[in-house]
């Protein structure tokens, strides 16, 4: 029988007298649990409120500019008589858990039989044209191209909040960190300058729940994105249970969607080292060190690749004394040696050590701290840290959606083959992001999301990107795009290269910095760029030119005679392009 119920503003932390910005129902909708009934905003989050039951709209009792805290009411709500039973859901749960949940490497172990599960207490049958699994950069993209493009779409997440790894755990909230980090850094050359500010005093309750707000304003408009569209978000683990059917499980009920299509965007996680004690929160992957519970005295990161510098850069300008210890021969694997020095010389003054060609064989934890074994030509046995960050890549999830059961086929690292136009061996099923070959990079995970969608909806689509740049948000940044110079010597290419060094930069000077340098590589042949490697701060924003002049073919010329605004970062790229065509007045080159 259906009943008239109360809907009050839940739990939403500290929050008091918070704004209302948005309603975003009316008397009459019709709505689901979980739909959002209005958002909230306060100084350091914007917030959706989700309904708790599904139901019929009676009454709004909010309006735009209304502040409201826990208890104060926002609607009232015809529900079914079991619905009205339920347990409303606090606004803290739409922050996701720590991604982590990571598992020995190899272990291959399965959530526990969701096909099982569907059989047994299926709360129902839920079809959809297309069918999304995952709502990290690569899902979300996906399926609100879907809708643009006409398809019904259903969104399946684990996580109440959407964005995946990229936007909860990943990209931004270590751009915001590393943003606090580049500040104290600028805070303490400035006494060079005759500028004192004093010690900083950092509190890291604050700076979390800072960070956790940018994360937050994302992933809240990422839902109402969604809404607008009428994308279906399903919460609950997803797993196949037959080519054209997948089951989700929540905690009390599971659904099976049937769908027409799927797009797998189930990405990865963090690679656990065996015989590490990961199970002491002193041992942390990427997700926990986001947390910064504490700032540790001494803190070892294992892996000097991507994830593992920036962690580096921030703990030390947060003031942990850092160690590096990386198994091949240079930090940054991918990048050139030479764009990588800056990074490596400035690491080396700075951290406590940075051991190359070295390998942590085992990590024994005590009260006091942790103990690594080191192996490798210039480290010690053993070295004692407060804490260690493994950052030694990441294992895609492929083992956990029920592949199988789908006819999916995966490859001997776990990742799902698919062609350019993003299909996998199965016709209907595609994939794509961080769970198919190809670097882990939230912008290639959503282009390919939507070349899946447009395919899916008869457009003529195919992955048709030359190049993907990368970015490490380290201190100096390191950014590359198309072919390396590495890559020009083993391939034979015959390249021609221009450099400028950012010691010539007025700009760079200004901000007191040297080291940079931005390196073009040309076709001989042709004088097309073919690829770039940048170093210096802010060379992830000085990327993007490179790799648009690559797209669109130009050469040293289009690039050397295109107008860069003086002085910034940016000339350091045109004048590259001069140094090749011997053109450039800012350097002496001497004649060959
Ligand atoms: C610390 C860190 C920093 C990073 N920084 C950058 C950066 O600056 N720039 C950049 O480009 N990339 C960065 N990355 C990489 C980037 O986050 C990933 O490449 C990107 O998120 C991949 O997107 P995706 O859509 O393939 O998968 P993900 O973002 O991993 O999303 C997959 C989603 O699927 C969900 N899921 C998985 N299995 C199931 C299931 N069975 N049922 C339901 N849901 C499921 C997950 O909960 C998740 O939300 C970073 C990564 C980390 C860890």
């Amino acid at each position: 029988m259906a009943k008239t119920v109360d809907v009050p503003v839940p739990d939403i932390g500290d929050f008091e007298d918070v704004d209302v910005i948005e309603v975003l129902v009316s008397p009459g909708d019709a709505i689901n649990k979980d739909d959002s009934l209005i958002t909230l905003e306060s100084e350091k989050a914007t917030m959706e409120v989700p309904s708790p039951h599904a139901g019929t709209i009676k009454e709004v009792k909010v309006g735009v500019g209304d502040r409201v805290s826990e208890g104060d009411l926002i609607a009232t709500m015809e529900v079914a008589g079991a619905e009205a039973g339920e347990e409303q859901p606090g606004a803290g749960a739409q922050t996701p858990e720590a991604e982590g949940e990571a598992q020995p490497s190899g272990t291959g172990a399965e959530a526990p039989g969701a096909q099982a599960a569907a059989a047994e207490s299926t709360a129902g049958e839920h079809g959809t044209e297309v069918l999304v699994l995952g709502a990290g950069p690569g899902g979300y993209s996906a399926a609100f191209r879907a809708a643009d493009l006409g398809k019904r779409v259903t969104l399946v997440e684990r996580y109440p909040s959407l964005g995946g790894v990229c936007l909860n755990v990943g990209c931004i909230p270590s751009k915001a960190l590393l943003h606090v980090g580049q500040v104290l850094e600028e805070a303490a050359q400035m006494k060079d300058w005759g500028v004192r500010l004093g010690e900083p005093e950092i509190d890291t309750d604050q700076l979390r729940s800072w960070k956790d707000g940018v994360v937050n304003q994302l992933t809240s408009g990422l839902r109402q994105l969604a809404k607008r569209r009428g994308v279906d978000v399903i919460q609950g683990t997803g797993r196949f249970v037959g080519p054209h059917r997948l089951a989700v499980e929540s905690d009390d009920e599971t659904t099976v969607v049937a769908f027409e299509h799927a797009i797998v965007a189930a990405g990865a996680r963090a690679i656990q080292l065996p015989g590490f004690p990961h199970d002491d929160p002193r041992v942390m992957d990427s997700t926990a060190a986001l947390e910064v519970e504490e700032i540790p005295g001494r803190l070892l990161v294992v892996g000097g690749g991507i994830i593992g510098m920036e962690m580096a850069t921030l703990y030390q300008a947060l003031g942990s004394r850092v160690t590096v210890v990386e198994l091949s021969d240079a930090l940054i694997p991918g990048a050139d040696r030479d764009i990588v020095k800056p990074l490596q010389k400035r690491a080396q003054s700075g951290y406590d050590a940075l051991y190359l060609n070295t390998q942590v064989t085992a990590l024994d934890a005590d009260e006091q701290g942790l103990t690594a074994h080191l192996e490798g030509p210039k480290a010690p046995e053993t070295a004692r840290f407060d804490r260690v960050l493994v950052a030694v890549g990441r294992h895609p999830n492929s083992d956990r959606i029920g592949a199988a059961e789908a006819g999916l086929e995966l490859d001997d690292q776990g990742l799902i083959p698919v062609d350019e136009q993003m299909r996998s061996n199965v016709g209907h099923i595609f994939a794509i992001g961080d769970i198919v070959a190809g670097p882990q990079l939230a912008h290639k995970a959503s282009h390919e999301g939507k070349v899946a969608a447009e395919v899916i909806a008869g457009l003529r689509s195919g992955f048709e990107g030359r190049v993907i740049p990368s970015v490490a948000y380290t201190d100096p940044e390191v950014a590359w795009v198309g072919l390396t110079e590495g890559q020009a010597k083993e391939q034979g290419i015959d390249y021609g290269k221009g450099s400028f060094p950012w010691a010539a930069s007025g700009r760079s000077l200004s901000f007191g910095r040297n080291e940079g340098v931005t390196k073009l590589l040309f076709d001989r042949e042709s004088g097309r760029l073919l690829g770039a490697g940048i170093v210096g701060p802010y060379a992830g924003e000085l990327i993007a030119e490179a790799a648009l002049a690559i797209e669109m073919g130009a050469d040293a010329r289009d690039i050397g005679l295109t107008i860069h605004p003086h002085p910034t970062l940016s000339e350091t790229v045109g004048m590259a392009a001069e140094a090749f065509e011997g053109t450039i007045t800012d350097l002496y080159i001497p004649k060959r």
